[in-house]
């Protein structure tokens, strides 16, 4: 069964200047025990459609459902199981952890709030400290008595001590030294193995998502533009946003070259998106079609889908339909 399935799903803000249209339209997937890396620029939607997965705001439109129930029906005892089992590690891990309190306060509160029984807590307190490399003495200190990256495993320790099915990594190593990146990332893939985590993985680094993710969601403001099966994404990468951002990444295999493509400027306002395909002013292939009319998602192999015109041959006289031109 689907751990977690976002159908339509959209989050507008009503602001003085207008309304904003942060997440609009976002349909995806997470199987248990998968990665999915979510990618794009800053500002494109990616850490709002991350609140709304973790049930931090409403939505305008749609309907995410875990384990096949609607999460927006969920009340009372129902509302709060969700809660531990979908749990988070953002990015900074000096901001996400209380500094007036013990590790062992920090690491008890989600226990106690979610009803454990008091005398079972030291012991998950220390196998959460342990899952992450910490010794148990780690548990009487204060987080300021710890390098980031230790603070990261705390933040990591925190989110597992409810046993969760699915983790929300919002850029989880990005604010780490590059020293111990590859250290958080391989404990990361070591506890998704041993415990049988579905993580969504939130970044801007592809090299990153190319070695953790099964597979990959690229979001320009507010949409999904491509999504598939990590090495079919980036050895094909079908939108020339895709394109462009992985033209970005350095790549020391000649006889795997990246796809070119450069793109300009910066992702525009939600608050008034452009019209047709939204990457259209920023686009180096864009044509007449675009600036009018939005793409639909076409499907250009199995678990593999794009959205964009040159991939429909009704716009591209010549081309087979799934077949990129450029
Ligand atoms: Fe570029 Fe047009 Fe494709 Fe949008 S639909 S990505 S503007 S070619």
């Amino acid at each position: 069964m689907t751990l977690l399935a976002l159908e339509d799903v959209a989050c507008h803000f009503t602001t003085p200047a207008g309304v904003v249209r942060a997440v609009d339209g976002i349909t995806l997937k997470i199987d248990p025990g998968e990665t999915l890396a979510l990618v794009g620029e800053s500002g494109c939607g990616k850490s709002t459609l991350a609140w709304l997965i973790l049930g931090l705001h409403p939505l305008t439109r749609g309907r995410i459902s875990f384990k096949g129930q609607d999460i927006s029906r969920l009340r009372g005892r129902g509302a709060k199981g969700f809660r531990a089992r979908v749990q988070a590690v953002f990015q900074d891990p000096y901001s996400s952890l209380n500094p007036r309190l013990k590790v062992r306060t920090i690491l008890a509160e989600p226990l106690l709030a979610h009803g454990a029984a008091r005398r079972g807590v030291a012991a998950k307190i220390n196998r959460a400290l342990s899952l992450v490399g910490l010794p148990e003495m780690s548990a009487d200190l204060y987080p300021h008595e710890f390098s980031g990256g230790q603070r990261q495993r705390i933040a990591i320790a925190r989110a597992l001590i409810l046993e969760p099915d699915l983790v929300v990594l919002d850029e989880p190593i990005s604010a780490l030294d590059v020293s111990i990146r590859a250290q958080m990332l391989n404990l990361l893939q070591d506890l998704q193995g041993e415990l049988g985590l579905a993580y969504l993985l939130i970044a801007h680094d592809l090299a990153l998502v190319e070695h953790a993710a099964r597979r990959v969601a690229v979001m320009y403001l507010g949409e999904i533009v491509e999504d598939g099966r990590t090495e079919a994404l980036f050895d094909r990468p079908q939108h020339p946003y895709t394109q462009a951002l992985l033209a970005a990444v350095p790549r020391p295999d000649p006889a795997h070259p990246r796809a070119t493509g450069q793109i300009h400027g910066e992702v525009a306002t939600a608050l008034a998106p452009p019209s047709g395909c939204r990457f259209h002013p920023r686009c180096p292939k864009c044509m007449d079609v675009c600036t009018k009319t939005a793409p639909e998602t076409t499907i250009v192999a199995t678990e593999h889908q794009a959205r964009c015109h040159l991939l429909d041959s009704r716009h591209v006289p010549g081309t087979r339909r799934g077949t990129i031109v450029g």
